[in-house]
């Protein structure tokens, strides 16, 4: 006979602890914008403000509640800052950030439909939903061919899309016997790494992957594309995947997409998008031309954990032909067998994903959908597109400053016009002030700062503000000059 230890939270405590924990969430939040931007520690600093060995016996979980402030913050870099202009944003927002905790609470492991039906059903629902905001094709519904799945990431829906157009490409050859060599893929140079990620990870080989030239507009140039691919086909290759991007990294870029479609269908190549951040303007019909063409895409994606207010992770990816990624990626060991897969009725999503387990990710994303309505979505859209314009009015309006790619949507790239040294100065005055925090790129080999205005709690006076500091600190290092 053995008794079972006895040291878990009882649900009394954990309601306890729990509200205590909402309430730390809820006071960070009204408390946010006393803290440094971007965090100033060095490296090294927060480990070694850590305990040595872990605890031989459980704490109090009011001590650990107490060592968030002292242990943690100081390395934390505040996303959820209204005052955060840098990267992409990865916003959080309170429906989203109660849907994951009641996706944590549910603890639901749905790889199969058998597993929770109701974590396969929603997410259905909801990226049907989805391709209507966004005004994306029918094609990528549940109700056909197509279908959308919600994935961690953009960079994990890109690697299915390149796994499935490999598959594709060799009649399921490549996951049977490995590959050749000579499949070929294409991008821009100004694509995000995450392509030639996948690439290496499908096991093309990186130098199977062209990396095509862009306009001055830093768009994919479709014909250099069309070239490439013939003389690649006339070499003895086989070219097999296209990714065009909805919205670069660097300049929020957007590549022809109708262009770069025709000629995928021409010489029958999938043709995958990545529209990571820029997707969540369509919600605006004015902001819809951003997917002109996509009609003629294979798969598609963008991350409401970037500008549609779920946070991290979540990635809707769509196809047009289901069956292509499942036959790609589908395995069934006797364990997994049950009669509603065999049935054929349901989706099982483990198939549609690289690894076995998933989260209930669809719950935050239809808590938000349904918290902010499609309306409230729009309106912040439109928000921080006026802001951002407002910002390039500001550039424009000061010598001192040019843009450095045509402003898009809610980016802005811009540089100090003597050049990359007074710049990078600017950012890194501004960044180690910690009011506002700005990341750089670089457009033609020149440094460029990226303001890009979409974190939540933005408002008006934060856009104001910020841009009055970048003057401030603009004019402090000419005269320290
Ligand atoms: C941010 C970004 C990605 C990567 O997104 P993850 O979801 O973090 O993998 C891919 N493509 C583009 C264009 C991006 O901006």
């Amino acid at each position: 006979m053995s008794e079972a230890p006895d040291f878990h939270m009882t649900p009394n405590e954990f309601r306890r602890h729990g509200y205590a924990m909402i309430d730390w969430i809820a006071d960070y939040y009204e408390r946010i914008e006393s803290f440094p931007v971007l965090s100033q520690v060095n490296p090294g600093e927060i480990r070694a403000s850590l305990p040595k060995n872990p605890p031989e016996e459980g704490e109090p979980f009011e001590a650990i509640l107490a060592d968030i402030d002292r242990l943690i913050l100081p390395g934390i870099t505040h996303w959820q800052s209204p005052d955060f202009f840098g990267f992409f944003p990865a916003n959080a927002s309170g429906p989203s950030i109660l849907g994951d905790l009641l996706s944590s609470g549910l603890g639901v492991q749905g790889m199969l439909w058998a597993t929770s039906p109701a974590c396969t059903e929603l997410e259905t629902h909801v990226c049907d939903w989805i391709v209507d905001l966004l005004g994306l094709p029918d094609l990528f519904k549940s109700t056909g061919d197509g279908g959308g799945v919600i994935q961690d990431s953009a960079s994990n829906a890109t690697l299915c899309a390149v796994l499935a157009a490999r598959e594709q490409a060799t009649n399921y050859g490549f996951n049977e016997k490995g590959g050749d060599g000579k499949l070929v893929a294409y991008t821009s140079t100004q694509a995000h790494s995450s392509i030639e990620k996948a690439i290496k990870i499908a096991g093309l080989g990186t130098r199977r992957l062209r990396a095509v030239p862009v306009d001055d507009r830093f768009a994919m140039q479709p014909d250099v594309l069309e070239k490439w691919i013939k003389e690649d086909r006339a070499a003895g290759f086989t070219p097999c995947f296209v990714c065009a991007t909805v919205g670069t990294t660097s300049s929020l870029a957007i590549d022809p997409v109708p262009e770069i479609g025709r000629i995928c269908r021409q010489h029958n190549l999938w043709l995958h998008i990545d529209a990571a951040h820029a997707g969540t303007a369509a919600l605006c019909p004015e902001f819809r031309f951003i997917h002109d063409g996509v009609d003629l895409a294979d798969s598609y994606c963008f991350d409401p954990h970037k500008w549609m207010f779920t946070n991290f992770d979540c990635d809707c990816f769509f196809v047009r032909d289901r069956s292509i990624l499942i036959n790609t990626l589908s395995i069934l060991p006797e364990y997994l067998r049950n009669e509603a897969t065999a049935s054929g009725a349901v989706i099982d999503y483990r198939d549609w994903q690289v690894p076995l387990g998933r989260r209930f990710r669809a719950l935050k994303l239809w808590f938000v959908i349904r918290h902010f309505g499609v309306e409230g979505l729009r309106q912040y859209v439109r928000f921080h597109v006026t802001m951002t314009q407002q910002i390039v009015d500001w550039v424009k309006a000061d010598a001192r400053f040019e843009l450095t790619a045509p402003p898009m949507l809610n980016l802005v790239c811009f540089r100090h016009i003597d050049g990359d040294k007074p710049t990078r100065q600017l950012m890194e005055r501004l960044n180690a002030e910690g009011h506002i925090y700005l990341t750089h790129t670089k457009l033609n080999g020149r440094l460029t700062l990226r303001f890009c205005v979409g974190q939540v709690h933005t408002q008006e006076q934060h856009v104001i503000r910020a841009w009055k500091r970048i003057l401030e600190m603009t004019d402090k290092l000419e005269r320290g000059r």
